[in-house]
């Protein structure tokens, strides 16, 4: 541990230390450690199901900081943001009275008491307003950094650039005063993601430009600098205000190690290998030493650096990187690889029990038992219920205005749908529903919103979506991978009150939210009461926030379409419609089918193993076999004749 402002105490030379080669002058072994994209999982539990949940938690990662702290001569601590929204303790704090006037907003508390040293500010800081993100920092026990993101007037939100001064301990024994250098960055699309609550107040500028503002000047000041960059990596070409724009920010010169995060992917490991400037064995961008933990607390970053004295100067003489888990999948078991901190589980152990019995609170009832592990596949119960409940809520709201005539429609999308691991799927038993149910059908706090389109909007609209599968090619008679693991659920959306058929022989003809393949359309027979859509009828879509606004950058959204903002969350929509709906039924709504094909196609997909509850009636459908790390593999078959059968 660094002996700073906050930690006064001075440890001498580990064994760890004692065991390494003869130290040499004035040469710092320096371990810098990150967690990222915490998301409010305090503890090791799943409040969706009301058990212990050994791959998350705060409490988990804060065992092998502890471990990582005393192994280690100097260390220092650093979050990279998307803290204070997550998990349900994250809604009911952030609930009105949840933070009253004054008090330490309790997640940050607790990550104090393990002596953070710097943070930064990730997207989701922001889904609860300014208000109650401005009253969450007012009492950090670390200062929070962010350089891409200006108060209207031009004054900085929070600082964007700082600079620590610890005591480090050399081999040799010396002591030496260490200028840390800390700059943090946000994606600059939170002006799209949380428009109507930013707009007005806050601006944000592009990440890379961001930086080489501020980097020249604090270069000056520090011997080590380190970029927190709520972002993640993408080789895809530099664009001005791109999300992911860790690797391009790795080229500004100046900068010693990145931080990275948003993405919920680790790094170093094998999902990055084989970029452009990207060494994903040894952990670096553009030979920049960099990490990404996963989220939720599923891993600690590490990055180990070795400085050297030239001069007054430090310099880089060797690095390791590495992110740890915190547990490990054999199989469809899952091993834990860290103890969970009991101080940080007594920190917040009000909030906790509060948070279960708040989303313990009954609902309504619903018939049957209600499941995404097939959402990619084929129609869905769970995107029905929130079809049907979007619907209720806004058609009052339209009425009486000049919308009134038109025909509501609605778009919902699978948020747990496997994606990264087995256990990210909705699964509520019929009976009764509580409140965390509800929050595990729609776990993002976004907002209820409508747009006005025409026909061929829509039918671009779901273009965009159908970007969650792999092209595949008709002529091949074995199984060919259906789902790009690269495409998250959230970003597919289905609409109720249409049905369509998405030819996935063809090409994506959009890919990021960009038009790729102008010619290519693998949306087709799209139908509106059993008739073909008219291209020209205009429709109100009601979504969230989040899609409204041009979140994914779906065609023909983010714009003057909206006709819609409802001061409810989506998940306040669904909570009415079990209220107004006592015993609501399992719905079954024909909405989309892979197109058929002159030969029966055989796609391959996993999911999580209880997917093997639902295939009786389901003859297209077939259990292959156990995957990899707790996945199932199964197969469907596109029949030549209609609705895959
Ligand atoms: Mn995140
Ligand atoms: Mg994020």
């Amino acid at each position: 541990m660094i002996v700073g402002r906050r930690h006064a105490v001075a440890l001498g030379l580990t064994a760890t230390m004692a065991a390494r080669p003869a130290a040499a002058a004035g040469r710092v072994r320096l371990r810098l450690l990150e967690t990222s994209d915490l998301h409010m999982y305090a503890r090791d539990f799943d409040y969706y199901h009301d058990r212990t949940d050994p791959t998350v938690g705060l409490s988990k990662v804060a065992s092998l900081i502890g471990i990582a702290r005393r192994e280690a001569a100097n260390s220092m601590l650093f979050d990279n943001g998307d803290i204070i929204q997550g998990s349900p303790l994250g809604d009911y704090i952030a609930r009105p009275g949840g933070l009253p006037p004054g008090a330490a907003h309790p997640f940050l508390k607790a990550m104090g008491t393990l002596g953070y040293d710097a943070a930064t500010l990730g997207n989701h800081e922001f889904n609860f307003g300014l208000p109650f993100l401005e009253q969450s920092l007012q009492r950090t026990p670390f200062p929070f950094v962010c350089a891409n993101l200006k108060r209207v007037g031009g004054q900085s939100f929070v600082p964007p650039t700082t600079v620590l001064t610890r005591t480090v301990h050399a081999e040799d024994g010396t002591s030496h005063r260490l200028h840390v250098g800390v700059i943090g960055f946000v994606p600059p699309q939170i002006m799209i993601w949380d428009k109507t609550k930013l707009t007005g107040h806050v601006t944000t500028d592009d990440i890379v430009e961001a930086a080489e503002r501020f980097v020249p000047a604090l270069r000056k000041r520090c011997d080590v600098l380190v970029a927190l960059c709520h972002a993640g990596i993408s080789a895809a070409p530099r664009t001005v205000g791109a999300e992911n724009a860790a690797l391009y920010l790795a080229k500004v010169p100046g900068i010693d190690v990145i931080f990275t995060g948003h993405s919920h992917r680790v790094f170093p490991s094998p999902d990055y290998a084989g970029l452009d400037g990207v060494d994903a064995v040894r952990g670096t961008l553009s030979g920049i030493p960099a990490v990404m933990p996963g989220y939720w607390g599923s891993h600690l970053g590490k990055i180990d650096l070795v400085l050297e004295q030239a001069g007054k100067a430090w310099k880089i003489a060797d690095f390791k990187v590495e992110a740890q888990p915190i547990y490990r999948r054999d199989g469809a078991t899952v091993v834990s690889l860290a103890q969970s901190d009991t101080r940080i589980e007594a920190a917040v152990a009000t909030e906790h029990e509060g948070t279960r019995a708040w989303v313990g609170r009954p609902v309504g009832r619903i018939s049957g038992r209600l499941t995404s592990y097939l959402a990619l596949v084929g129609d869905n119960a769970v995107m029905d219920l929130i079809n049907r409940a979007q619907i209720e809520y806004t058609r009052p709201l339209l009425a009486g205005t000049q919308h009134a005539g038109l025909p509501i429609l609605s778009a919902a999308a699978p948020f747990k749908s496997g994606g990264l691991a087995p256990d990210n799927y909705t699964d509520i038993p019929a009976g009764p529903v509580a409140l965390r149910d509800v929050a595990d059908i729609y776990i993002f706090p976004n907002t209820l919103a409508a747009v006005r389109l025409t026909g061929a909007g829509i039918v671009e609209w779901l273009e965009r979506s159908a970007n969650v599968f792999l092209k595949v090619d008709p002529a091949i008679r074995t199984a060919q991978p259906l789902i790009d693991p690269k495409a998250p659920g959230y970003n597919f959306d289905t609409i109720s009150g249409l049905t369509w058929e998405i030819d996935i022989t063809r090409p994506n003809r959009y890919e990021g939210g960009k038009l790729v393949n102008a010619d290519s359309h693998r949306i087709g027979d799209v139908r509106f009461e059993g008739k073909p859509i008219d291209p020209k009828r205009e429709f109100v879509v009601v979504t969230n926030n989040y899609r409204a606004d041009g979140g994914g950058g779906f065609p023909g959204l983010g714009g003057d379409t909206v006709i819609l903002r409802a001061p409810d969350a989506n998940r306040d929509a669904l909570v009415r419609y079990f209220e107004q709906n006592k015993d609501v039924a399992v719905p079954s709504v024909p909405s989309w089918r892979f197109a058929k094909q002159p030969e029966p196609l055989l796609l391959s997909f996993e999911t999580a193993p209880a997917a093997k509850d639902l295939l009786t009636g389901r003859p297209e459908l077939k259990w292959t076999g156990p995957g990899s790390k707790g996945w199932d593999r199964f197969e469907l078959t596109v029949y030549t004749n209609p609705r895959n059968l």
